[in-house]
């Protein structure tokens, strides 16, 4: 008999999760339970995934770098993949700006609402905003010496240093480049070699997704706050989803329509996974082996393109997380009672672009960058009291944004570089 093709197990997986969270936590003994019982398969499922993330960039990206044939070539790469991410996040962050100045919610919103939820939520938001300040105080440059580690395994250490790890194998895959054929041959094959058994190990993995799915978002509605807060802060949730839709359902298709003459309905079937356990997980990272198995085997781009591009992507590419930092912050300002003049919003797109490359690829994430974003306009940045209690539902879908921002990245950055293939011979529908 035929298996259901993946999408649908985890759609299926999604709707099961979210129906057995509300029937379950409709007993006085049903939150905990989940809790318990239910949750922790979530938990194994995400880190299955990230478990496989490290060892994904490495193999993959030695191999890929080192099949490039030159230097040029991986300049020529990293030049093309930042000028597009940062292309794409203005173009979201123009979005989301223009969308909130058309929409203005942050007037709508009463004054009781305003004073309840800065009670309910301001011991929260003291401790996001004291997680930011910690990051802050450094120098101009400090970003950059980031990005090199002075000891591999311990950067390898931390799914959080990507980018040094990123650095490294870069650096190792030029070496490679520099060495006579034969001494380099073998060092290839054995990284070839483990880049295979990865990606088997990942399709394994996701045969469990459909479980790992349904306890995420069991857990997720389970111990989510109460509906009343949803209804007082639809507005600025809308304004936030259609600048997103946009990007989901216009600019990226158009984009590589346009560029890749690849059809709307490829592109979703080819990255559709990715974006349903990026809305799941809520995690760039822990989706990255996902979309670097689809953009490569379903839709064609070359390891050499996205090994490089997708872990950075994840790392630095936040169109999604960008749009929302932009709204959050016109709209925290207009609940304020401010005004946000031309000048200040050229400012948000400066430091919405800014924040949302040191966002990290984890949940909630965004919204600890966000405070930066609101001390550069001069708004009291325990405004995000305001926006908090409906942050994990928007964080789910700003993260689908970001993987379909990268995949749609890749896709372009390899058309450019004639580096997009026929995908394998696969059905579309398969399972993996
Ligand atoms: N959760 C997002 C991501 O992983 C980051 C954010 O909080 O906006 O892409």
């Amino acid at each position: 008999m035929k298996r259901l093709a993946l999408h649908w197990q985890i759609l299926i997986g999604m709707a099961a999760g979210i129906a057995a969270g509300y029937f379950l936590s409709s007993f006085s003994w049903g939150t905990q339970f989940v809790i318990n019982w239910i949750k922790p398969f979530g938990t194994i499922f995400i880190n299955l995934l990230k478990l496989i993330a490290i060892p994904l960039i490495v193999a993959s990206l030695i191999k890929g770098v080192s099949d490039l044939e030159d230097i040029r070539q991986l300049s020529r790469l990293g030049t093309r993949t930042l000028g597009f991410y940062i292309f794409s996040t203005v173009i979201a962050i123009t979005i989301g700006l223009l969308i909130v100045n058309l929409v203005n919610p942050g007037s709508l919103i009463q004054e009781s609402t305003r004073t309840e939820l800065m009670t309910s939520f301001g011991t929260s938001a003291g401790q996001s905003m004291s997680v930011a300040e910690a990051g802050k105080n450094r120098g101009p440059l400090s970003a950059l010496v980031d990005v090199v580690p002075d000891n591999i395994i311990g950067a390898a250490g931390s799914n959080g240093n990507m980018l040094q790890v990123i650095f490294f194998v870069v650096f190792f895959g030029i070496g490679l480049i520099l060495i006579a054929p034969e001494k380099a041959e073998p060092v290839k094959r054995f990284f070839e070699g483990v880049n295979e058994v990865i990606l088997k190990m990942i399709d394994l993995i996701m045969l469990i997704a459909p479980i790992g799915v349904f306890a995420l978002l069991a857990a997720l509605v389970a111990e989510s706050p109460s509906p009343d807060i949803f209804k007082a802060l639809g507005v600025y949730a809308l304004t936030v989803l259609s600048g997103l839709a946009i990007l989901i359902f216009l600019f990226y298709p158009l984009l590589v329509r346009f560029f890749a003459g690849i059809s709307y309905g490829d592109f979703f079937r080819g990255i559709g996974p990715a974006q349903l356990l990026a809305f799941s997980t809520s995690s760039s990272a822990a989706t990255l082996p996902v979309t670097m198995e689809r953009v490569e085997e379903h839709i064609g781009v070359e390891k050499e393109v996205t090994s490089f591009v997708l872990p950075v992507g994840a790392t630095i590419n936040m169109d999604g997380t960008s749009l929302y930092q932009a709204v959050a912050a016109v709209f925290i300002s207009q609940a304020f009672g401010d005004d946000v003049t031309i000048g200040e919003q050229l400012t948000i797109v400066l430091t919405a672009l800014l924040a949302s490359i040191g966002t990290a690829a984890v949940p909630g994430a965004g919204i600890l960058m966000l405070v930066i974003v609101l001390e550069s306009i001069g708004v009291n940045p325990a405004g995000i009291a305001l926006i908090l209690a409906i942050d994990r539902p928007l964080d789910m879908c700003r993260t689908v944004v970001n993987v379909t921002s990268d995949a749609t990245v890749a896709i372009v950055v390899g058309k450019s570089l004639g580096k997009l293939t026929a995908p394998r011979p696969k059905n579309w529908d398969d399972n993996f």
